[in-house]
């Protein structure tokens, strides 16, 4: 239930079948039927399409409505609801931990959210970059070593060793240079979403250590806000530069280049 005045939050899903098991599991943005996404998708109950929250109001049923803990610093919750949750779903779906060593590859808008949850959550976190210059960044954000993926030397002082790979990058690349790097058993799961496919894999780095390679969607409703009330309880917001809304073609082109530490949120009061 929502009281007058409290602070509620929605992210990428608005509604979804809500009776098939996947919904009644908690996890609505797997529903076996259809999930409403907050953007463009169609829209069940105006026939129309959902046009996202670029908006001073949005009408949501509430039981796809977030509480957001007061604590937490409004503009940098906001990017939980995506890059937060894409990244705290699959360290809790494989059990991360302490005493778990956790690479991240890539440090962007998810990776720096993964690398802020599995610190947290207790693990050793080994953040993967192709870019020297995010070494320091990266120390900052709870990684206990960096490891540049351009440097073979590095990467093969890697390998066997890694519990639990959470792969953040949107680009095609070698995936089975990441998956040696796990130990027997070790899981690789994707978050990014290239464009193109990533290069064929050889089945013996599976198969030599019964790795597994996997892949996750944001997170249920019921895990979203569990995720936002454990960043209340560990401080964690995303790392975030405000702009105002007349800034946002050349914050798209900034992001195309990769140059935002780490996510761009608009000041919806600079809407007027
Ligand atoms: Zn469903």
């Amino acid at each position: 239930m929502f009281q007058p005045g409290a602070i509620a939050a929605v992210g990428c899903m608005v509604d979804s079948c809500r009776e098939c098991a996947t919904c009644r599991n908690g996890l609505e943005q797997y529903c076996e039927r259809r999930t409403i996404w907050t953007y463009g998708s169609p829209d069940a109950h105006t026939s129309g399409v959902t046009y996202g929250g670029y908006s001073t109001a949005i009408v949501v049923d509430q039981a796809f409505v977030l509480h957001v803990p007061a604590v937490l610093d409004l503009a940098g919750a906001a990017p939980l609801l995506c890059a937060g949750i894409t990244t705290y779903s699959p360290l809790r779906h494989w059990k991360v931990g302490p005493s778990c060593r956790v690479g991240i590859v890539g440090l962007g808008g998810l990776g720096h959210m993964g690398l802020k949850l599995a610190h947290a959550m207790g693990a050793e976190v080994t953040l993967f970059t192709t870019s020297p210059g995010k070494a320091d960044d990266a120390r900052r954000l709870g990684a206990d070593q960096v490891v540049l993926s351009t440097d073979p030397d590095a990467m093969k002082a890697q390998q066997n060793r890694l519990d639990f790979i959470l792969n953040t990058v949107a680009a095609s690349h070698d995936l089975g240079a990441y998956l040696k790097l796990l130990r027997l058993d070790g899981v690789m799961t994707l978050v990014g979403l290239p464009e193109h496919d990533h290069s064929a894999l050889k089945a013996g780095v599976l198969t030599s250590k019964r790795r597994s390679l996997a892949g996750s969607g944001i997170g249920g409703i019921r895990e979203t806000q569990e995720m936002l009330d454990f960043c209340a309880e560990h401080g964690l917001v995303s790392d975030i530069e405000l702009i105002p809304m007349n800034y946002i073609n050349t914050a798209y082109e900034r992001m195309l280049k990769s140059d935002v530490r780490y996510r761009f949120v608009i000041d919806m009061a600079s809407l007027a």
